[in-house]
């Protein structure tokens, strides 16, 4: 995810980082490297102009160059700028309350992933204590209505949908005396999508919002079609008006550069982004965060966050508590391999950790080793998984037996939780104070 963009935006930043003092030419060649970075991250060329004029105008100021720490004002003013173009605040949906049926719009080009985000709009609408149901509206692709179908029972979340219907207006008003009867308080519709724009689409598309009079119409773009996504959501916006993007594959090798375009050519916000193909990698959009990521600084909140998903919120406080305190045991560790399958894709969490991201890729990471650590934290009992000090000699190649591993394999493995340990504390100070974070840099 970003992974070339921040490598080389996070080299230009570490190039002037450290310096005490810092000149015009340093600057210019720092901006220089960020544009450079941008233009191949496929940003629209507007964009990048005025994030470099904007940068080097506020850069060259006698904040930055007389400062005690121009390294550290420069990054900032990259880092805002970054967020102010990734559209400065999270934007939440503008939903009714309980009491009267929101509706949600879904639009979006075929294969944009729109039918999939529906479905992890819902069940985080879900999570949050609504009760939503899906609409298959889709009426156009084959599968659509059927993969609908699978999601919302996988989900949990009740699909609306009627076989051979050939009006997508009638299947809305249908699903919606349901809603009525059924005190569903928001409906997500999964429209017509084609494999590309035209006028039949947005001709169904126009009469399904009239009908609809929608509070959210969102647009589901694919990333990794880079500056057309970008297109795509003006045209829509023209011609539907949206009220915000879902940005999907987030998690593949997309270069940024739709993320970046977006709010400055279309004035519209990106409100989520799909990060994965399950139906939990869906995260609202944070432009702080995002900008944090790009700048190689990574997003300790969201791995946070992500993690009390998993576990329940008293759980994650203990959890960061321990791991402030060096009180993170083997039980802890255990708990969270087996945590870390329902999280989602491990790639997205690499991505979130301070110095992580750009550098390492989900296939570096070894499978089966982590299926050999499960195995040794499994093997060992509830007393030892409390307090590693007591596993001497005796209990490593029991321990090993019963893994079917090495008294080695176990031995690296209590040498690695000691280094986690450490690291743990490092990140969670990193945490509570972002500018340890640039400091590392
Ligand atoms: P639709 O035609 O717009 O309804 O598209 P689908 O929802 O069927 O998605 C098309 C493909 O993209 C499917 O294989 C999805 O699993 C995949 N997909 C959707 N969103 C994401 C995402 O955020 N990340 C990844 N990696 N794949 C996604």
């Amino acid at each position: 995810m970003l992974d070339k963009l921040t490598q080389k935006v996070s080299d230009a930043l570490r190039a002037v980082a450290g310096k005490a003092t810092i000149t015009e030419k340093n600057i210019d060649e720092a901006v220089d490297a960020i544009k450079m970075a941008l233009l191949e991250a496929d940003v629209n060329l507007r964009v990048v102009r005025r994030f470099v004029n904007s940068t080097i105008e506020e850069a060259k100021g006698e904040k930055v160059l007389r400062s005690v720490d121009p390294g550290q004002q420069f990054i900032k003013i990259v880092h805002d700028k970054l967020v102010s173009f990734l559209g400065d605040t999270k934007q939440d949906l503008e939903l009714k309350g309980p009491d009267t049926i929101s509706t949600i719009l879904m639009l979006g080009l075929q294969g944009s992933g729109k039918t999939t985000s529906s479905a992890k709009l819902a069940l985080r609408l879900k999570k949050e204590g609504r009760k939503p149901m899906l609409v298959a509206c889709d009426l156009v692709r084959p599968a659509a209505m059927e993969q609908l179908a699978v999601l919302g029972t996988q989900i949990g979340v009740p699909v609306f949908k009627e076989d051979g219907a050939k009006d997508s207006v009638k299947v809305y008003r249908d699903a919606s005396s349901w809603a009525q009867k059924n005190m569903i308080d928001t409906m997500i519709i999964d429209t017509t999508g084609r494999l590309q724009i035209d006028e039949p689409m947005m001709a169904e598309l126009s009469r399904l919002k009239d009908a609809a009079r929608p509070d959210e119409l969102l647009l589901v773009a694919d990333s990794m079609t880079g500056q057309s996504a970008v297109d795509i959501a003006k045209t829509f916006d023209e011609k539907i008006g949206l009220t915000g993007v879902v940005l999907t594959k987030f998690d593949s090798d997309t270069r940024g550069g739709a993320a970046l375009s977006l709010k400055t050519i279309t004035g519209k916000p990106l409100k989520f982004v799909g990060t994965g193909e399950k139906p939990e990698d869906f995260e609202p959009f944070y432009p702080d965060r995002i900008a944090g990521r790009i700048l190689g600084m990574g997003d300790v909140v969201s791995l946070v966050e992500k993690a009390q998903e998993v576990y329940d919120q008293k759980e994650a406080e203990e959890l960061q508590k321990k791991m402030e305190k060096e009180n993170f045991t083997l039980e802890d560790w255990l708990n969270q391999l087996k945590s870390v399958k329902k999280m989602g894709s491990l790639q997205s969490m690499i991505d979130m950790i301070p110095g992580m991201a750009g550098q390492v890729n989900e296939e570096d990471i070894d499978k089966a080793e982590l299926k050999s650590q499960e195995a040794i934290l499994s093997s060992m009992t509830k007393k030892e998984r409390a307090n590693h000090l007591i596993i001497g000699p005796s209990r490593r190649s029991r321990i090993a037996r019963g893994s079917g591993t090495s008294v080695a394999e176990v031995a690296r493995l209590l040498k690695r939780f000691e280094k986690m340990r450490t690291m743990m504390k490092k990140m969670s100070k990193m945490s509570k104070n972002p500018k340890s974070a640039q400091s590392m840099m």
